[in-house]
């Protein structure tokens, strides 16, 4: 789960890292209120999306005066926002962050995230500030150092220094000190949080010497939300697309993906199978749909309707193994799921093991209009030349 800058703010000031003062906005006639509260002008408005790369998308706004924040507000308010990261219609912007201009002087990245490979958390900082970590891995990789944290002795004080000193210019005494103290509490707010991502881009020394985050990017491992109820609450599903949320409630896993090709699968390992081979016969799915190993015939139909709600889907391909799922189950489920929507496109269905007769028998004598696949790869073929055959 994404937090918004805002709300991952809140937690760096609470434990102690440097941030510019700021209040949120949500309509238009509260923003002189607000700006009386912010210290100012300079004031930066920020478009609240999860989507990165804000600044670039130009939602992200210096303004010097009253009026010009007046309109940067009547710009981005409410308005769709195109960054490098959405897609072209871009996001709808609900909130914005009114911050103090921070005079910069210089610009770090500093993050925390799991290196999977050493199955621990790693500090990443980097010289090169502002440009996404990835541009700069690939293009100046010897600009990103990284510290890898040993879980049990925790972040050590000399793993401060190792980065801080590999800088070309080391800054004053006590700004090494700021790094080295902001270091520290963002590992353990990492931690106390459960995050799978923590970063701060940038992380700026002011031309007075001090560190504050201009940036705060938080991911919270939704595995571990259970323990953190107050974190949950921060949730903010308009980020999300409307069918992942659908799903979410219904505890499917499910993502939408770029095709049209609507799958419905039970198992992960399956749903992958049936991703490569709809690839193969050269047709792309629309959405990866696990109903889980025990799908109720409520998840069935839940995950049906979120099919057919997708309006890019052009054929629907349900494939399922019935193991702790039974195929009549699932054909109830099917079943159900149609006589609340208009099924208006081809159906392909193929299932096996338990119960298969009975749930070939359920989906024919219903008046439910499909073709049976033999097996997968048949299936793929079918689904891909129903796409293809409505050009
Ligand atoms: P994004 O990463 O989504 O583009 P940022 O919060 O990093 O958004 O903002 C983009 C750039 O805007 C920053 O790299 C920084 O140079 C500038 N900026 C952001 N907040 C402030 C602020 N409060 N004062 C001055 N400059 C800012
Ligand atoms: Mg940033």
């Amino acid at each position: 789960m994404k937090l918004h800058e805002y709300q991952a703010k809140e937690l760096f000031q609470k434990a102690g890292i440097p941030v510019p003062k700021g209040r949120l906005l949500t309509s238009r006639d509260k923003l002189g209120s607000v700006l009386e509260e912010v210290p100012g002008p300079p004031w930066v408005i920020k478009a609240q999306v999860h989507a990165g790369g804000r600044g670039k998308g130009g939602g992200v706004r210096l303004v010097k005066g009253q009026g010009e924040a007046a309109e940067a507000v009547a710009e981005l308010l409410e308005k769709p926002l195109v960054t490098p990261q959405t897609t072209a219609e871009g996001v709808i912007v609900h909130q914005l962050l009114v911050e103090e201009g921070v005079d910069i002087d210089k610009e770090f990245y500093l993050g925390m995230t799991v290196d999977r490979k050493l199955a621990c958390p790693t500090m990443i900082f980097s010289p090169s500030g502002g440009m996404e970590i990835e541009e700069v891995a690939k293009q100046s990789p010897d600009l990103i150092f990284k510290e890898p944290v040993n879980p049990a002795t925790g972040w050590m004080p000399y793993q401060a220094r190792n980065l801080i000193y590999k800088l070309s210019q080391v800054p004053g005494g006590s700004t090494v000190k700021e790094l080295s103290s902001t270091m520290k509490k963002i590992y353990d707010l990492f931690v106390a949080n459960d995050c799978s991502l923590l970063e701060i881009n940038p992380l700026v020394i002011t031309k007075q010497g001090s560190v504050i985050a201009l940036d705060a990017k938080m991911t919270i491992d939704d595995n571990a939300l259970y323990r953190h109820k107050d974190l949950a609450q921060l949730d903010d599903p308009r980020e999300k697309d409307p069918l992942e949320v659908l799903a979410e409630a219904a505890s499917l896993n499910y993502i939408r993906l770029n095709g049209n090709i609507g799958a419905m699968v039970n198992g992960a390992g399956l749903a992958m199978a049936t991703m490569d081979v709809i690839k193969l016969a050269g047709a792309e799915p629309a959405n990866f749909l696990d109903v889980g190993g025990g799908a109720s015939e409520e998840m069935i139909t839940k995950g049906f309707e979120i099919i057919l709600k997708d309006e890019r889907v052009r054929a629907i391909l349900i494939n399922i193994f019935g193991g702790i799922l039974r195929c009549d189950v699932l054909a109830r489920g099917v079943l159900e799921a149609a006589k609340k929507t208009d099924i208006d496109v081809p159906l392909i269905v193929r299932l096996e093991g338990t119960n298969v007769e009975e749930g070939r028998k359920i989906l024919e004598e219903s008046d439910l209009d499909f073709l049976v696949a033999r097996d997968m790869a048949e299936a793929a073929e079918l689904v891909a030349k129903e796409v293809k055959r409505q050009g």
